[in-house]
């Protein structure tokens, strides 16, 4: 028996969609490095996401892996609004699978509006459901006030962990979770990682690429993510505030988000004037994610400073690079950063304790280069194909009616 043919349901995260901006992040990467891993070992995946600004009809990502537009409500319409379209977008699904005549081992759905379509289309289609939730309502809403989520978000989390063959989880931390808070059987979760592309992602000499992004003799810190509250760029700010080193001789640099109007960048721009660190801080903007590999090995270390991450691809893709990281002790980081070998975790509601990790590593070329190696030495062990391997494994088992324990 084996994995033909996987329908992934990626409802408001379409694979094609560039990074780095708006409500386009890791959950777009993962669903487009997965699948194309999981293609290069031989399973077809069609990838069912909702049609948006720039995207419709079906594209390939490589001969085999489709990525399917159908309508799912207005373009414009906010996480929120979603949850009334999904009912139409899943008729769609059945009404182009009709058309098509095709079938599926396996529906496999990525956060809590796509595990309310993929439930529906596993039961009717008789195959097993997995999820990745790659965030969850109750974890987000514990780690940072003020973060409202819509009304019915829990529910159907709550529903889909019921129903749900099987649930992958980025870490520990995530599993616990959703047994303390949603009750969910963990024998029911499998433990997988998310992935990084090593040929994308490696080390390339430092000297090269500072030059090509116009970069002197500074030290450089480096932020990449969307921008938006639970990143905690504020945290970033207060980090730069705390530091000993003089501006002269440091720059950072934040990568990502759209810029002025954004109401974040905004706010953080406000923040980082009143603490009189404007001057040392580079807003970038958003970087194409083929060119963050030179921003990653131009950067002396890399902060997360997240209240919470569920994973945290930008610290894998920085270690992958042979940059250490300095992040903070949230979710799934500690499963990347192993603290005092690939970088420092630290506790986010202490920007000293980030400042003093952040100069530690950069008063140390030593130290710099031993923990950039163990860094890219970690990253290796956590390539997309790796990852896919485990996740097609579990497929196997579910449509072989094995009844795994997990892990
Ligand atoms: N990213 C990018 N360009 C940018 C900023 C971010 O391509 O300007 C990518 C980054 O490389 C990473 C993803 O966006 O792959 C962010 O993933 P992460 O898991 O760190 O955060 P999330 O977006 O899931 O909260």
């Amino acid at each position: 028996m084996s994995v033909e043919r996987a329908a992934f349901i990626a409802f408001h995260a379409c694979p094609l969609a560039a990074p780095g901006q708006g409500k386009s992040g890791g959950m777009n990467v993962y669903v487009r490095e997965l699948s194309r891993a999981m293609g290069e070992s031989g399973i077809l995946v069609d990838i069912f996401t909702r049609e948006h600004e720039g995207g419709c009809g079906i594209e390939e990502i490589i001969p085999g892996v489709r990525v399917i537009h159908l309508p799912g409500g207005p373009h414009d319409a906010s996480i929120g609004e979603l949850y009334s379209h999904l009912p139409d977008f899943l008729h769609e699904i059945h009404a182009f699978r009709n058309e098509e005549g095709r079938t599926y081992n396996v529906v496999h759905s990525h956060y809590w509006l796509s595990a309310w379509v993929g439930q529906r289309l596993a039961q009717s289609f008789s195959i097993p459901h997995v999820v990745t939730f790659h965030t969850l309502a109750l974890i987000k809403m514990q780690s940072r006030a003020g973060e409202a989520e819509p009304e019915e978000r829990s529910t159907v989390e709550r529903e889909a962990m019921l129903t749900a063959e099987r649930i992958i989880a980025f870490s520990g931390h995530e599993r616990d979770a959703m047994a303390r808070l949603y009750g969910t059987d963990p024998a029911k979760v499998t433990l997988a990682p998310c992935g990084v592309d090593l040929t994308k992602f490696r080390p390339l000499d430092q000297r090269e690429v500072r030059k090509r992004l116009g970069l002197d003799g500074e030290k450089v810190l480096l932020y990449v993510g969307r921008v938006e509250p639970l990143k905690g760029l504020d945290l970033l700010v207060e980090t730069a505030a705390q530091m000993e080193a003089g501006e002269e001789n440091v720059r950072m640099m934040v990568v990502g988000g759209g810029g002025p109007g954004e109401p974040e960048t905004d706010r953080v721009r406000q923040l980082a004037k009143e603490r009189q660190v404007d001057g040392l801080i580079d807003f970038v903007g958003r970087v194409d994610h083929d060119d963050l590999p030179l921003y990653y090995n131009a950067a002396d270390v890399c902060v997360v400073p997240s209240y919470y991450e569920s994973f945290g691809l930008v610290a894998l893709e920085s270690m992958a690079c042979g940059t250490p990281v300095v992040a903070s002790r949230v979710g799934g980081l500690p499963t990347i950063v192993h603290h005092g070998h690939t970088g420092y975790l630290k506790s986010w509601r202490c920007p000293e304790a980030f400042a003093n990790s952040v100069e530690m590593i950069i008063s140390s070329s030593g130290l710099q280069e031993s923990m950039g190696a163990a860094a890219r030495r970690r990253a290796e062990l956590m390539g997309w194909s790796n990852v896919a391997a485990m996740i097609s494994e579990e497929y196997l088992a579910l449509i072989s009616g094995e009844n795994r324990a997990g892990n």
